[in-house]
């Protein structure tokens, strides 16, 4: 049967090689210690959990949603919005309910993206962009995020023709896979160059609260944000509900509701109840995220100092749960990453998976208990 041409033409899978290692590891009955999945190893904490279970029972719930979610749920998101950043969003025409923020990033591409249209993708970079964009008939040009830049895209090395036939930026701070946090100098000059070439501005915040220096700022708190962006928030690392999928969009009115008429087209919006435990999540005491942000810190440090004691010095990330790791002369991303796997059975993801500019890196994730066991198994490569 033969599939669609986007199907056809998705680029190759360059994890697939891993997951079959990972498999075959697996199957001989090693003991594998995960740190290739960006998936909190900790519970959703109890109060959400059990507002779910108070939520599902009621029958009112047991129906469909609107799309758009419930005027409750986007009132705490926008209150929410208020208490973080200070940004004032109209939970009617601002903010829309998303089953999981990568719903509505590949939906954006869908609302606003026409066969020809050029998006600006961060690479390396979460790979739904490029997916998203090339679904709907568009061209991506990878904007690549380089050390020496700080890992931010060089806004002005675009070519003019490239801005001209631009339709979206996307930009995502704290940054998957690099880990680096952005200045709100970079978000203001994103916003000139936004308004300078009608480009709708799109910010993935979905590492928005794990951070480690100063908060990282929303899109929306800059002048002329407002305007031209929208940003895409998450439930799902905040509040360790990446299965519940949940988050939400908020900004532009015309973006919000361009996003709302593809998904009353396609989708029937959150169950209600996941809405409610959402509301619990969002209006709740910050201190379960504060604490949560120090266990990643205290991870974050095991892990750089160990990789730095074994020859794998790397940046200390500002942000998300990931560690970024520059691969030492005369290895590629793959082959360190399958010397893990098989001689040390620690799992690590190669970077250029996430695009070209991923070469030559590795991405390790804080979401284990296990990091000091995996450093000194690193050890035994003698890299
Ligand atoms: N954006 C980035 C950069 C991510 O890494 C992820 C998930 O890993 C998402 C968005 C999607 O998160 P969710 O759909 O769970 O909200």
């Amino acid at each position: 049967m033969k599939k669609a041409e986007r199907i056809q033409k998705l680029p190759p899978y360059l994890f697939a090689e891993i997951d079959r290692l990972k498999r075959e590891v697996a199957a001989r009955g090693a003991d594998l210690i995960d740190l290739g999945i960006g998936d909190p190893d900790t519970p959703t904490p109890g109060h959400i959990v059990a507002r779910l279970r108070e939520a599902a029972s009621d029958p009112a719930n047991h129906r469909y949603p609107d799309y758009e979610g419930l005027l409750s749920f986007r009132q705490a998101a926008a209150a929410w919005m208020k208490g973080r950043y200070g940004v004032s969003v109209d939970p009617a025409t601002e903010v829309v309910s998303l089953i999981g923020s990568k719903e509505g990033i590949a939906n954006m591409a869908v609302a606003f993206v026409d066969p020809g249209d050029v998006v600006l993708v961060p690479d390396p970079g979460y790979p739904v962009y490029h997916i998203g964009t090339s679904f709907n008939g568009g061209t991506t040009y990878r904007m690549p995020l380089r050390r020496e830049n700080g890992f931010l895209p060089d806004l002005g090395a675009i070519p003019d023709e490239v801005a001209r036939r631009a339709k979206l930026l996307w930009l995502n701070y704290p940054n998957n896979p690099t880990a680096a946090v952005a200045p709100r100098s970079f978000f203001a000059d994103a916003i000139r160059f936004a308004e300078r070439h009608d480009v709708i501005l799109c910010h993935d915040a979905a590492y928005a609260e794990i951070y480690f220096g100063e908060r990282p700022p929303s899109i929306l708190e800059l002048p002329g944000g407002r305007e031209v962006a929208i940003e895409f928030h998450s439930l799902s690392k905040t509040f360790n509900m990446t299965g519940w999928r949940v988050g939400f969009a908020a900004g532009h009115p015309e973006l919000i509701a361009g996003l709302g008429q593809v998904k009353t087209n396609v989708d029937s919006g959150v169950f209600q109840a996941v809405q409610e435990a959402a509301i619990a999540a969002l209006t709740g005491d910050p201190a379960g995220v504060d604490r949560l942000r120090a266990l990643y810190r205290e991870r974050r440090d095991v892990l750089v100092s160990g990789l730095e004691s074994i020859g794998l010095a790397c940046d200390l990330p500002g942000g998300t749960f990931y560690v970024w790791v520059p691969v030492p002369r005369g290895l590629t991303a793959a082959g360190l990453a399958t010397r893990c796997l098989t001689e040390a059975h620690v799992v690590v993801t190669p970077g250029n998976g996430f695009g070209d500019a991923g070469e030559g890196y590795i991405r390790l994730t804080l979401c284990s208990e296990r990091l000091r066991e995996a450093v000194e198994r690193l050890r035994g490569l003698r890299l």
